[in-house]
């Protein structure tokens, strides 16, 4: 069958890299992707994705058997559901399914519904008493936008003070929806599951490092890094999440007429009481779709079609065990503030090969050369027997790149790494 598959990012360049090895794959398309998904497949920059009614059309010209969704913005703006009322088959959520995501609000008013463990809180609609509910519950305190904030909407607030600033910023917007959260403590770990409306199977774990620069210094970014499998989610956590978190969610969105189908990215803090959510994503993360992908031993494009069928009864997927992967990104200077575009890279085909990827976000190709187009622009890949040695050869092919304008954390996975030290 044709598969189409929707973003830009490493995210995709990863999916497009699995999907395409599919013997169900005839064609793959990618709207509008990127120079590394043009390697699997036909990039359709052309086609506009905000357009649904374009989408479809597209889908019935070229015979689409299925559309895969990457980024959250389509989900929330609804694009399976016009996919699906147009007759072509969507892996991903509904627009209301998706409000796990795009509305903070909405996902702890189901957690309490459903008794699922998170954070304690409060929602908001005016200034005057979020600054009340903050001033008596004291700080630490966490404050929330309600809506997509692509990762900065929040601020945990060592001080009162720190989450008035953050209440008045975020109440100057006209109509602002605010939660307002216990702080946790523990260690954050990402668990993925592939959800039919019914029934979930786990597709791995994985922990990222959002902050800018080693040691968990500096603004956030979209991510810097991440490895799978997080080894700190033991098969008992593991179960504990299926049991308490992931399973009451789904049944929690049949009650609501809002069945979820698609991939649930469950945002974690491993606390001292046990796992606890601190926010959904309704899609692979990026950068983890960087490292699940290269352990997935399955054929992806079966799964899926499963799911979008309803029907994940007979479907196993199976992850490579003993192995781990580990992903650096490599951003262009200024990132996550403002980038120099077009800056020359070379070395990614040198840095491929047994057993890395070099996928590709921002970027672009002119005149045969390959050139940074973006904040976000590589996500160098390396799978290995233990993550130290995933990391070792991430490293290793990130020296290999010749690209003087960027720049990469040097520290991704040292929890991990720490760990297997420690457990020698
Ligand atoms: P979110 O966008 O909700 O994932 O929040 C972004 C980051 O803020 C998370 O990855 C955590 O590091 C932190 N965070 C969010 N909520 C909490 C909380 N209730 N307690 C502690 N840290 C939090």
């Amino acid at each position: 069958m044709n598969i189409l598959l929707i973003g830009s990012g490493g995210r995709e360049h990863a999916l497009a890299w699995r999907l395409a090895q599919s013997p169900l794959c005839t064609r793959l398309f990618t709207a509008p992707g990127n120079p590394g998904t043009a390697r699997h497949g036909t990039n359709r920059p052309d086609l506009k994705v905000t357009d649904h009614a374009a989408v479809a059309a597209f889908c019935a010209a070229e015979s689409i058997g299925l559309v895969v969704v990457g980024p959250e913005a389509p989900l929330v703006a609804g694009l399976v559901d016009d996919l699906k009322a147009a007759g072509i088959r969507a892996f991903g959520p509904t627009r209301d399914a998706a409000r796990l995501e795009g509305s903070k609000g909405f996902t702890k008013d189901l957690c309490a519904a459903c008794n699922i463990p998170t954070a304690a809180f409060a929602r908001f609609t005016e200034l005057e008493p979020a600054l009340a509910y903050v001033r008596q519950q004291g700080a630490p305190i966490v404050v929330k936008a309600d809506g997509l904030a692509a990762g900065k909407g929040v601020t945990v607030a060592e001080t009162v003070d720190q989450a008035e600033d953050a209440l008045t910023g975020l109440f100057a917007e006209p109509g602002a929806e605010v939660v307002v959260e216990e702080c946790l403590f523990g260690e954050e770990a990402s668990f993925f599951a592939l959800c039919d409306g019914t029934r979930a199977i786990s597709l791995g774990t994985a922990q990222d490092h959002k902050r800018v620069f080693d040691g968990d210094r500096g603004p956030n970014t979209g991510g810097m890094g991440a490895y799978s499998p997080a080894r700190v989610v033991t098969p008992e956590i593991e179960a504990r999440v299926m049991a308490e978190i992931i399973a009451p969610t789904l049944a929690g969105m049949r009650a609501r007429g809002c069945p979820f189908t698609g991939i649930l990215y469950a945002g974690l803090m491993l606390t001292a009481d046990g796992p606890k959510l601190i926010e959904y994503n309704t899609r692979f993360g990026d950068p983890e779709a960087q490292v699940l992908m290269p352990r997935l031993a399955s054929d992806l494009v079966p799964a899926l079609l499963s799911a979008c069928e309803g029907d994940l009864s007979g479907v196993s997927l199976e992850f490579d065990p003993h192995r781990a992967a580990l992903t650096v990104v490599m951003a262009a200077a200024g990132y996550p503030g403002a980038v120099v575009r077009g800056s020359v890279i070379r070395g990614v085909d040198a840095a491929e090969g047994d057993g890395v990827h070099v996928f590709q976000a921002g970027t672009r190709a002119e005149d045969g050369q390959l050139l940074a187009d973006g904040g976000r622009v590589l996500a160098v890949t390396a799978v290995g027997d233990s993550v130290t040695d995933a990391k070792a050869r991430a490293y290793a092919a990130v020296a290999r790149i010749d690209w003087p304008e960027g720049f990469c954390r040097r520290d991704i996975g040292f929890r991990a790494v720490a760990r297997e030290a420690e457990e020698g």
